[in-house]
């Protein structure tokens, strides 16, 4: 199978397969893919939602399934997009012991695309830390929450 420019095996990748909804977005970069699907990292600290702090959600940039909120992205110092929390619907973990690691791996549980680590030394009740690549992430800025928050300000007065 090819895709984005690379040939894929289906063996090695058995998501294409197994997932009822692969919906792959034919816009992915190479590094997207590099990312979502052969499970790279990109360089800490070079990722473009790193320091976005607009209100929104965060998208799998593969399928689009809803995955973060901004409400529960931090700063971790990482490098990387934090998160203490997800939409665990749309999210797959899995025990990830590559590079003689412990980890556990965060997937999107629509395309299977590999979207990070998760940690548990993150902040507030959750304690969880999800380490997510931006690259795996689509922005959609909520202009409506926006609106709807200066109406309550306009309430309260
Ligand atoms: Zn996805």
């Amino acid at each position: 199978m090819v895709f984005c420019g690379r040939v894929y095996n289906l063996e090695k990748f058995p998501f294409f397969m197994k997932k009822k909804k692969p919906a792959t977005n034919p816009k992915l970069s190479s590094q997207q893919c590099h990312v979502l699907y052969e499970k790279g990292t990109e360089a800490p600290f070079t990722g473009k939602w790193l320091y976005n702090k607009e209100k929104g959600n965060y998208r799998c940039a593969s399928c689009g399934a809803e995955l973060f909120s901004s409400d529960t992205k931090f700063d971790s110092g990482s490098g990387w997009p934090s998160f203490s929390d997800a939409n665990k619907k749309n999210i797959e973990l899995k025990d990830d012991h590559s590079y003689g690691m412990q980890r556990i791996e965060v997937l999107c549980k629509n395309c299977g695309g590999h979207l990070g680590h998760l940690f548990d030394d993150g902040p507030g009740p959750t304690k969880k830390r999800y380490c997510i690549n931006s690259v795996s992430l689509d922005f959609e800025k909520k202009e409506k929450v926006r609106k709807e928050l200066k109406k309550d300000e306009k309430r309260k007065k």
